[in-house]
This record gives C-alpha cells, structure tokens and sequence, in this order.
C-alpha cells in the first residue's frame, strides 16, 4: 500500500487516516485551496492555510475547520503533515505527507509566478510529486504580469476615452484579488459582482489590506458606472447583468486567451493571457526541482504530458483520474468553446 492512494472518494493516506481534496464526505480532510472543486462540503474535519479558512466559511459554511501556518507539522497517527505556499490563490497550499522517512508531496494547483497575494511557491523535495497539469502543454507560455497588466490598464484607458465601461471577467476567487490589486488606480470606483464582493468581504474581515471596491446592485445608478471598471466573473458574461454596463467592453482574464482566436471565439473584445496555474515550463521546473523520483499527472493535459516526462526522464510518471477541474480555469471546453449568444 502506497503513502497516498488514488481512490474514488479522493487522494487517501490510509496510515494517517486523512484525505487530500477529496471529493466525497470523510471524517478528515484536507484542503489545498478553496476552489470549489478542490473543496467540497460534507466532511468532519478540515486542515486548511488560516488564509484558506475564511474562504471555506464563505463557501461551505461553519465547520470543523482547524488552520495552519505554512511550513508547521502536525502528526496525524505517525503521519507528518505541513502545507506549503502553492502560489495559486490566497492560502492555496501543497500538502507535505512524511511517514518513516518517505516523503510525497500533493501540489494543488499552483503557479510558479509570485502574485503577491498568494504566498511564493516553494518546490518541496520529496520521493513522490502529485503534480496538476491544466496548462500542460508546450503552448502554453506566460508573459510576465506587469507586461499584461500593462496592457489591461492601456485597454482601460482607451475604452476611457471612448466613453465605454472596462467589463473584466476573472474568477472570484483568486484572479479577482489579483487583477483588482493591479488596476486599483486606473479608474476612481471600481465596481465589482456580488460573488467577487463576498470573497472581498470575507478577507477584508480577516485582517486583509484590499482596495476599496463598491458592489454593484440594482440601485447602482447606469450614469456612475460610465468609463469605470467592472470586475465580474465569467459566468456573469452574456448574462441580462450585463445591460446596465452599455456602452462597454469586455475583456477575459484567463490563460486560455493564449491560444490565438480563443477571444474571438468567445465574442469577447479583448483576452489577456494571465493565468493562476504553472504554464509548461513552470511545470516542468517545478517537477524537477523536488527532485522526486515518481510523478502522478492529475487533472488537465495528464497523458500527454506524464508521457513527455517518462520520454525525457524526468520522472516515472503516471497520470490519475480525479474529479478535479471544473473550477476556475479548469475547463478549457466551456470556457473556450462557449459562444455567446447575446447581450
Ligand atoms: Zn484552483
Ligand atoms: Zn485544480
């Protein structure tokens, strides 16, 4: 029996009596991060970052949450455990998992980039890397952030000058809080939907220093919202939500809007290619750096890319099907393909 094992409620470590993300209720959980698909309700006992905790309470309600500090060890039957920045979110977290000197470590999701909102990922030296792989293709090659928020914040401008609302649609979790914080003076309000305010409200409640930010409800005048910013995410798009923003523009921030045509494809007028997860390289640098010896590939391009890592050596690697990737940018066929009907 392995440490870790692949079963259909989710990732087990039998020995210590725990799972990682699972997806089905047990008595003890813990969690990466709070995207839905990576933390579900129903189970006994949640281990989460202290960042993490606030966002499971929004989402799931109260429950039997106990937060950590990343880098501290609890012993759970003989088992260490620690959580260690993933960079993905805030309090997103790979999760440490030693017994008897054998070492594996579960990524998350994660990106290699620091965002500086959701803790600097940490390669972990270990035996056995749980990596994801949602952006694992060679394609996929991120341009640094302050290049792309440049270019959010000339696309501002110029919908400013031509008397337009800047709609950015970006997940309320996590991308939300990162594009926020990097556009903050562009405009004097900046508007936001109610799930990216909930989450806003919930950090700010917590202790977090964000930018002021006003929720956009059915009293919002039409005439305040001219030329300022709105932050919604995606599922708000094509919506009847969207009248009150006329005349406006909509950009998507998702790492999907690298592949060429993706923004034309989704009657969007402008993509920017900022992504919450590892690109390729980040990937596969990641990989190396723990220096582990077996690989299991996770959801996204999981065969393709265990494959490239059994062809190049980098690892023996396997890939496991989980119930994760439905979340944020974890679903390249809806968020790409969709095309929208109207406005
Ligand atoms: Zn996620
Ligand atoms: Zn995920």
């Amino acid at each position: 029996m392995n440490l870790i094992n692949f079963t259909d409620k989710g990732l087990c470590c039998p020995q210590g009596d725990f799972y990682i993300d699972p997806w089905k209720p047990v008595d003890k959980a813990i969690i990466t991060h709070a995207h839905s698909d990576h933390a579900y309700a129903g189970h006994k006992y949640y281990l989460c970052h202290h960042h993490t905790k606030p966002l499971l309470q929004l989402r799931l309600g109260d429950n039997n949450y106990e937060s950590v500090e990343w880098g501290e060890t609890i012993t759970m039957n003989g088992v260490k455990v620690s959580l260690h920045p993933a960079g993905h979110i805030i309090g997103s977290s790979q999760i440490r998992v030693e017994y008897k000197g054998e070492v594996w470590v579960i990524s998350g999701d994660y990106k290699t980039e620091d965002d500086g909102l959701s803790g600097k990922f940490e390669p972990i030296k270990c035996n056995t890397f749980i990596t994801e792989s949602t952006f694992g293709l060679p394609i996929y090659k991120w341009k640094p952030q302050q290049e792309i928020f440049e270019n959010i914040i000339n696309w501002i401008s110029r919908n400013k000058e031509n008397g337009k609302t800047s709609v950015l649609l970006a997940y309320s979790l996590g991308k939300a809080q990162r594009v926020l914080q990097h556009i903050k003076d562009t405009t004097q309000d900046i508007y936001v939907h109610g799930a990216i305010w909930n989450a806003h409200e919930a950090l700010l409640n917590v202790g977090w220093n964000l930018p002021v930010v006003k929720r956009i409800t059915p009293d919002t005048p039409k005439e305040a919202l001219k030329g300022t910013v709105v932050i919604a995410p995606p599922s708000a798009d094509s919506s009847p939500w969207m009248k009150k923003f006329h005349p406006y523009s909509v950009g998507v921030c998702s790492g999907w809007m690298q592949v060429r045509g993706n923004a034309r494809r989704r009657n969007v007028d402008a993509g920017f290619a900022l992504s919450d997860h590892a690109d390729w390289e980040g990937l596969l640098q990641s990989i190396k750096a723990t220096q582990a010896e077996r690989v299991f590939v996770t959801h996204g391009f999981q065969s393709a890319f265990s494959r490239y890592l059994n062809e190049e050596g980098i690892a023996i690697a396997a890939e496991v099907k989980t119930e994760y990737g439905s979340e944020d940018e974890e679903a390249p066929k809806q968020e790409v393909d969709e095309t929208k009907d109207e406005l």
